[in-house]
């Protein structure tokens, strides 16, 4: 959406950001928000597709990921891919908001406390500095928000620049962010229980390595909320 259409959106009626017809409330009209490619069944655990609700997949009964578990109620096709694209790529902030609504619901209808704190997996700053922002920090910003929890922007930080995740095979990107994330806070700073919040997750290789440095660094419990997985990729 241009300047002059998101002006136009945000001062008109309520209106359906992906149609753009008349809309109660929320950001979508009915018949667009049931075309979204969810709420997916999935493991709690790693967010794999299952046929129908379970704990957890046979591969987290065998071997669980480091995280304690992941919300990601969307798949990462139409029109969530495009959403995150302009929030990515064109600081759409409207799809920001739009994206962050799409995960507090699953995350306010659940049973059982909520974590202390949300940590948005880190940018490289040259990354950051030359896209203007972080798109996990604008996501987590308005979830903090929604579910009342402090944003934690500087305990972890991306301190090792390589190519971007998107360009490589899922070995290739497990390899790649192996060791790329460290505390920037002391050791015992962390609350107990953190969510990690990140746009999409893949074949989960980034929150498994951001995981691994809170939990050497003593966060008991760290959830993984994301707003989409990318189905069908290698290593997922
Ligand atoms: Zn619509
Ligand atoms: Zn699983």
């Amino acid at each position: 959406m241009g300047l002059a259409g998101l002006l136009a959106w945000l001062q008109g009626p309520p209106r359906c950001y992906l149609c753009l017809g008349r809309c109660g409330k929320g950001m979508l009209c009915p018949v667009c928000r049931d075309s979204l490619p969810g709420p997916r069944v999935a493991c709690q655990r790693c967010g794999r597709p299952l046929a129908r609700p379970a704990p957890a997949c046979g591969t987290c009964l065998s071997r669980p990921p480091p995280y304690d578990s992941l919300c990601c109620p969307m798949e990462y096709r139409f029109p969530v891919d495009q959403l995150i694209q302009a929030l990515k790529f064109n600081a759409d902030l409207v799809a920001g908001g739009l994206l962050a609504s799409l995960l507090v619901e699953p995350l306010v209808d659940r049973n059982g406390p909520l974590p202390q704190a949300i940590l948005p997996i880190p940018l490289h700053p040259r990354r950051q500095r030359s896209r203007g922002f972080n798109q996990s920090s604008e996501i987590a910003r308005h979830l903090g928000k929604a579910l009342c929890l402090p944003v934690l922007e500087d305990c972890l930080e991306r301190w090792r620049h390589d190519p971007p995740q998107s360009s490589l095979t899922a070995l290739q990107r497990r390899r790649n962010v192996n060791g790329a994330y460290r505390l920037r806070t002391r050791k015992g700073r962390l609350p107990e229980s953190v969510a990690l919040v990140d746009d999409v997750v893949t074949t989960g290789s980034t929150v498994d390595a951001a995981t691994r440095v809170l939990k050497s660094a003593g966060v008991r419990r760290v959830e993984v909320w994301a707003v989409a997985r990318a189905m069908g990729a290698p290593g997922t």
